[in-house]
C-alpha cells in the first residue's frame, strides 16, 4: 500500500513506516458508553483483556470501538 504524488516539482511517496523500531500496528479499545479506554498496545490481547475487565465491572457497557494506529513515512523520490 503506497501513494505517489507531485507537489511543488518534487515527487513524494507515502508508504508504511519501515523503520525497525516502528511497531506495525498499535491497538486501543474504547468503551462507547463511558469513553474509558485501554492503553495503546502492540498486543491486541492486552486491549481485549481490558475490555473483558471493563465489562465485568460495568455489565451495561457492552459497546467498544477499536482504534488502530498505523505508522506512515513520506519520502522524496528523485
Ligand atoms: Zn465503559
Amino acid at each position: 500500500m503506497s501513494a505517489h504524488t507531485v507537489i511543488r516539482f518534487t515527487d513524494w511517496m507515502i508508504g508504511p513506516e519501515r523503520a525497525p523500531e516502528a511497531p506495525p500496528v498499535i491497538h486501543e479499545l474504547e468503551c462507547t458508553t463511558c469513553n474509558a479506554a485501554s492503553k495503546a498496545t502492540e498486543d491486541f490481547e492486552d486491549a481485549r483483556d481490558w475490555a473483558f475487565e471493563h465489562v465485568g465491572r460495568n455489565p451495561s457497557h457492552t459497546g467498544y470501538r477499536e482504534i488502530i494506529h498505523r505508522f506512515w513515512r513520506a519520502t522524496q523520490v528523485r
